[in-house]
Parts: C-alpha cells; sequence; structure tokens
C-alpha cells in the first residue's frame, strides 16, 4: 500500500524489562474518580462514571531514569497536573464484566493528565466539549508501562505527586470511587476495547498549577515513576 504522505508514528510507550514497546491505540480518561478531587472541583455524591478521550498522538512516552520535557500549551494561563494511574488495555471487548475486567489488562503506568484548566471551565460553564481543556499536543505524559503480574497490588497502591520536590498530591488507589473493573464494564459498554487502549483512571485530590521550569515527579507504588520538565511556552 503506497500514501499520498508519510504516516504518521505509531505513538507507543516503553515496557519494563523488555526492549518491546506497547502501541498505544486510544487513550480513554475518567472524570472526577476520587471523592476529595470531585469536592475541590466543586462536585459531591456518586456520579454515574463519565470518560473523555486523548488523542494518540498526546501521549509522552518517558523511560525510567530520565526526565521527559513537555512544552506549556497555549491559550492558557492555568495549566493543572493529574497524577493517575494508567491501565493498559492488552484484550480487547465488548460489555465486559468487572469479574472478568483484570484479565484484559495487560500492565499498568504512571501517567499524567494535563489540563487547561481555565479553557475547561468554560467550556463546563457553556455545556461545550472539554476538547481543548483536556486533548491537547503532549497532554499525556507515561512512564513505561509494567506487566500486570510483576505490578502488584495496584488496586491498593498509594499515588503521589510532587512539583520542584514539593508534596502536591498524595493518595491511594484504593479510593477510587469506580475501581478498575467497573470502569472496564462502563467503558466497553459505551467503546469496544482493543489492544493499545489505555486508560487514565482519575486524579486524587490536590491538583494545581505548574509554570514553566517546573519539574513534576509523580508514581504509584510498585511501578516505575514518571517524571517531567514543564518546558517554555511554544
Ligand atoms: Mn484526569
Amino acid at each position: 500500500m503506497s500514501f499520498v504522505f508519510t504516516p504518521p508514528a505509531q505513538a507507543s510507550v516503553p515496557v519494563v524489562g523488555s526492549s518491546e514497546r506497547f502501541p498505544v491505540r486510544r487513550v480513554y480518561c475518567v472524570g472526577r474518580n476520587y471523592v476529595e478531587h470531585a469536592k475541590e472541583m466543586g462536585f459531591t455524591g456518586r456520579e454515574a462514571p463519565f470518560f473523555f478521550l486523548k488523542p494518540a498522538d498526546a501521549v509522552v512516552p518517558v523511560n525510567a531514569g530520565e526526565t521527559g520535557s513537555i512544552a506549556y500549551p497555549s491559550l492558557t494561563k492555568d495549566l493543572h497536573h493529574e497524577i493517575e494511574l494508567v491501565a493498559c488495555i492488552g484484550t480487547g471487548g465488548k460489555n465486559i464484566k468487572a469479574a472478568d475486567a483484570l484479565n484484559h489488562i495487560w500492565g499498568y503506568a504512571v501517567g499524567l493528565d494535563m489540563t487547561r484548566r481555565d479553557l475547561q471551565g468554560e467550556m463546563k460553564k457553556q455545556g461545550r466539549p472539554w476538547c481543548i481543556g483536556k486533548a491537547f499536543e503532549q497532554s499525556a505524559p507515561i512512564g513505561p508501562i509494567t506487566p500486570a503480574a510483576q505490578a502488584g497490588d495496584v488496586a491498593n497502591a498509594e499515588i503521589w505527586l510532587k512539583v520542584n520536590g514539593q508534596d502536591r498530591q498524595r493518595s491511594t488507589v484504593s479510593k477510587l470511587i469506580w475501581n478498575l473493573s467497573e470502569i472496564i464494564e462502563h467503558i466497553s459498554t459505551a467503546w469496544e476495547l482493543a489492544p493499545g487502549d489505555l486508560i487514565y483512571t482519575g486524579t486524587p485530590e490536590g491538583v494545581a498549577a505548574v509554570s514553566p521550569g517546573d519539574t513534576l515527579e509523580g508514581g504509584v507504588a510498585g511501578l516505575t515513576p514518571l517524571s517531567v520538565k514543564i518546558a517554555a511556552a511554544r
């Protein structure tokens, strides 16, 4: 087959203990999935889970022991960090039952759902899509993927983020409102999951702004940590 121009490179993420990479198909994200974060965003109570997507080319893979770099995005004056556990789908499916859902997970990684909070807030107010606040270039940094069998008890792992060495977010994955199995069940009723899909599972409380020059270091216990520096605007 020939194309009218060179196709874009396949987005991919490094894998712990392997030279092979995990190819990315779609990036699903769960909104307001920790109680204390829902509260800080002005919401209370258990809502039905809801989702948004980022394009695969928003993924910024960062190798173990390295610090990735993302440009401060255009249009915003309020770029926020959201540290998240990312579930990486290895076996697809439609209408996956929660009881079987974990069998569909190939591995886990630490990710950042970077958010143009001012633009997202404006879109919320106007009842418009969140795309401009969430789905911009370089908005989904991610560390290496640990295969599920080696990832330990991620469902109860500590999750944390520091900015310039100062604590910003610290919680535990056990505080997810909708757990990993329930998330997969819900997403797969609306979409057909496929190998290569990433699911950013939501962020705990403590989201706040970052500036060019800041260094973000985040982790989920048992997984390779993620380090990202905010570069100048472009
Ligand atoms: Mn998020």
